[in-house]
């Protein structure tokens, strides 16, 4: 069973995903991850993300490198959906999300194009968004706990701009699949999400 989560950044996919994973036993695998290791290595070999080439070097990162807390820095989401724009770095992350997807057993994946490109048979497929404010009113929660002060405006900007790159990119461009269902967690606290999410997906496989 193939279970595919798809949305826009801090739309709360991710923390649904995890709830579907464990509510169901199966593994999940974080997409997103993939494309900030990416990021984050061509960070580190002094590369510009948007050159296809220093992009493409990139995808050779090393696998504890997935480990590393840094990932989930503002900075390295950045360079994170610059080097997502690449179609080779795409491709070179087809493989492994693919693999992910059809092991035995099944799996859970999120990210922008698990059910329109990674796993288009998925049996569920389910398209999480919000408003870019109360995205970005999250996204600065988040902060807050890290002890990162950073204005509520500037991240809402941030949000817009990596939407916008998500959205208009030629390759695997960020949208729903037709087949997908979506829900909009707006006016949803975290435990409403998961329970709204875990219903549509049990639903779908009756
Ligand atoms: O989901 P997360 O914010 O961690 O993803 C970081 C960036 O990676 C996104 O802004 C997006 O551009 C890219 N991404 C992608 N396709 C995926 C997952 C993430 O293009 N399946």
């Amino acid at each position: 069973m193939i279970i595919a989560v798809d949305g826009p950044t801090a739309s709360g996919k991710g923390t649904i995903a995890k709830a579907i994973a464990a509510h169901f036993g199966l593994p999940h695998l974080d997409t997103g991850l993939l494309y900030r290791a990416v990021g984050r290595q061509v960070q580190l070999n002094g590369g510009d993300p948007d050159d296809p080439a220093d992009a493409l070097a990139g995808c050779q990162f090393p696998d504890d490198l997935l480990g590393d807390p840094i990932l989930r820095s503002e900075e390295t989401g950045g360079y994170a959906s610059r080097v997502s724009i690449h179609p080779a770095v795409r491709l070179a992350l087809y493989e492994r999300q693919r693999a992910f997807a059809t092991q035995p057993g099944g799996a859970v994946l999120d990210g922008r194009d698990i059910g329109t490109v990674i796993a288009p048979e998925a049996d569920v497929k389910l398209f999480i968004t919000a408003s870019v404010q109360e995205r970005a009113r999250r996204r600065w929660l988040e902060m807050q706990d890290r002890e990162i002060e950073l204005p509520l405006i500037e991240i809402e900007r941030d949000i817009v701009a990596r939407d916008a790159r998500d959205i208009n990119r030629k390759d695997a461009p960020l949208r729903a699949a037709p087949d997908a269902l979506v829900i909009d967690t707006t006016s949803c606290n975290r435990e409403q999400a998961i329970e709204i999410a875990i219903e549509a997906v049990e639903t779908a496989l009756r």
